[in-house]
């Protein structure tokens, strides 16, 4: 492995990954001088520089060296793996953690009247993808025998085009499928993106970079769905405020001035704070109910 002292994230250029991973980063404090031929920007915060680049070279870039770390779709990233397996060489990158955004399945779908309503069915039939490692192994690990036909895109088409009975593809409203007169079956991958890093541990400044970078990601991600909660209640109501909150930190409880039947409580709930779930807390006895939105955590 090459000796660097700055680190360099590939992210897509363009797409539906491009935008959320450009802010997750810049919520972690990263900003960037943008260059001209909009490949390269140069971290100006940290020595963190970003490449552009299409999704599906990042996988490929991580295991060359040329970048440190990637945000890419888990179905890229192990559709890759897959392929490196089969073609004999080594684990070169790994998924580090999840990112929270990007997030759809892999899944099965036929039309209507293909007499396809369930995995069995799948048996000596046609399947287009541009999943074919991912649709592989899960079709031997059901023991299926299927015929994969492999599509860069419009993988939707195939069954009108009389190119597949069966379509493997990216789903996540499920809109396309129905524009496409297609019904869904069975999910062969939960995805979203992911941040991708090298199987073997940086020996340099990079390591540091790269465990600060996860550090902030972690804080950040922790934020985005928590929410300060801060009320008053009065003491025999604590168990059943406490149940409500359930997905909350331990509470603080400080007494009130000249009311010792009441407490204010104050915790840092994880979970949507639902206008049903403060109605409850209110109906047990809660009063002044306050939900505040967490601007940075550092635990
Ligand atoms: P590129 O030009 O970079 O190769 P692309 O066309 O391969 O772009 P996008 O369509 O932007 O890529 O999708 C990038 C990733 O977004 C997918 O690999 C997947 O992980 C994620 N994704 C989330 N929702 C969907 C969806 N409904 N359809 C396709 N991909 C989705
Ligand atoms: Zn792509």
């Amino acid at each position: 492995m090459t000796t660097r002292d700055r680190l360099r994230i590939a992210i897509q250029k363009s797409g539906r990954l491009s935008e959320p991973a450009r802010d997750l980063l810049a919520r972690a404090g990263l900003s960037f001088r943008e260059s001209r031929d909009r490949l390269f920007c140069y971290g100006q915060s940290l020595p963190i520089d970003l490449l552009l680049v299409r999704d599906d070279d990042i996988p490929g870039l991580i295991a060359d060296g040329v970048c440190d770390l990637g945000v890419v779709g888990r179905n890229v990233l192990r559709e890759q793996a897959l392929e490196r397996a089969a073609a004999g060489k080594q684990p070169a990158f790994t998924e580090l953690r999840e990112l929270g955004f990007g997030g759809c399945r892999l899944a099965i779908a036929a039309p209507s009247d293909a007499g396809i309503d369930a995995i069995g069915d799948l048996a000596g039939r046609r399947i287009a993808t541009s999943y074919p490692q991912l649709l592989r192994a899960w079709l031997q690990g059901l023991g299926i025998n299927a015929q994969i036909v492999v599509l860069s895109g419009s993988v939707e088409i195939a069954p009108r085009l009389g190119q597949a009975d069966a379509i493997c593809d990216l789903v996540s409203s499920g809109a396309t499928l129905v524009a496409n007169q297609l019904r869904e079956i069975e999910t062969v991958l939960e995805t979203q993106a992911v941040l991708a890093g090298p199987v073997l541990a940086f020996g340099d400044e990079r390591a540091e970079l790269a465990e600060l970078l996860l550090r902030r990601l972690q804080g950040v991600l922790t934020v985005r769905d928590s929410k300060l909660v801060l009320m008053q209640a009065p003491r025999d109501a604590l168990p059943e405020l406490l149940r409500l909150l359930g997905d909350a930190d331990v509470p603080t409880l400080t007494s009130i001035e000249g009311r010792s039947e009441d407490v204010s409580v104050q915790t840092v709930c994880r979970g949507a704070v639902t206008w049903q779930r403060l109605e409850d807390m209110k109906k047990a006895g809660a009063r002044g109910l306050l939900v505040v939105p967490v601007e940075r955590m550092l635990a």
